[in-house]
Formats: C-alpha cells, structure tokens, sequence
C-alpha cells in the first residue's frame, strides 16, 4: 500500500501503516502512542479511570489495519489460560466510543479508531469499500445542513448523525482502470 496518485480523502485510521502490529510489539506506532496519550488526558480532564482493559482495546483497534468486532479484539487479547471476554470488551469499547476515540461502523457491527478530536455530536460520513475493506472518515457539510433541515421539519432529534456509504475507494478504482486501461 503506497499513499500515490489522488491523495485519499484527509484522514485514515492508520490502516496504511503497511504493517499489523499486534500487542507487545516492539517499535512505537506513532499513531497508536498518540492515540493513548489522547486517552489518558481525556480520562485525566474527566476523572474517568483509563484501565488497563481499556488501554488494551484502544491499542488492538487502533493498530488494526481495518475494523474490528468485539469478538476479535477479545481474541487478541486473549492468552492461553486467560480469556477476556466479549461482554469486558464491549464495555471497553462503549466507553471508548463515548470519548470519540473509537467509533462503531453499524453496518459492519466492528470498531475504527479515530484520530481526530470531533465537536461533540459533529456528522461523520464513513465510506467502506467493498473491495479492500478500507474504512475512511470524512465529513460533509452540505449534507449536514440538508440533513438538519430535514429533521428539524420532522420535529426529530438525533442522538447520532452517522452515515455509511459502501462502495469503491479511490486506490481501488484507480487498479480496477488500471487494468482496463480506462480513465476516467
Ligand atoms: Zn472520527
Ligand atoms: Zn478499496
């Protein structure tokens, strides 16, 4: 994975590291050391206990190239001899989500990291591709404000504004033309 041609939208979860690295690696991930110092300040600022489970789910989701469910993560976290269990896990994640750390993709029921710092109950656009896996997170105003609109001419108050797309990302748009020698 190299990051050539059209630049992908702004940001990424770390998915393009070009390498997986599981608990206990060696060398620092750049991405996940800022990602755990983000927490443990966010937990300092609110008086929220950052556990060592806590700890343990953040750095799983946000060293994974992709998203990953409860189950996965509880997987990897498991040693022979002792289980940490999905339920623990999801716990953890809840918690995470709550922060903005991690969020949830629904339609996937698995867990991004995230490395932005959001406004509170600011509207994600999660684009999936079908193809690679690849989650990107982006926000759209437009889309927003039509959105507020419409809510507000239905009297409805949202708890969440996320929105999935599925469908072909950019790197994997640019093989499949590749291949077909189109352009477009
Ligand atoms: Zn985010
Ligand atoms: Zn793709």
């Amino acid at each position: 994975m190299q990051e050539d041609g059209p630049a992908r939208h702004g940001h990424d979860h770390g998915h393009d590291h070009g390498h997986e690295h599981g608990h206990g690696h060696g060398a620092a991930c750049g991405t996940c050391t800022d990602m755990l110092a983000r927490a443990e300040r966010l937990c300092r600022e609110r008086d929220l206990q950052f556990t060592r489970l806590r700890r343990d789910v953040l750095e799983t989701v946000a060293a994974a190239h992709g998203p990953l469910g409860a189950y996965d993560i509880a997987e990897r976290l498991s040693l022979p001899g002792r289980r940490v269990a999905a339920v623990s896990v999801y716990r953890a994640l809840d918690f995470l989500t709550e922060l903005g750390l991690v969020h949830r993709i629904a339609s996937r029921n698995a867990f991004v990291s995230c490395a932005h710092e959001h406004g509170v109950g600011e509207g994600l656009v999660f684009l999936i591709c079908r193809s690679c896996g690849s989650i990107d997170e982006t926000t759209a105003p437009e889309v927003e404000a039509g959105l507020h609109r419409a809510l507000a001419r239905a009297g409805f108050r949202p708890a969440s504004r996320i929105l999935e797309v599925e469908g072909e990302c950019g790197a994997c748009r640019g093989r499949a033309q590749g291949d077909t020698g189109l352009a477009s």
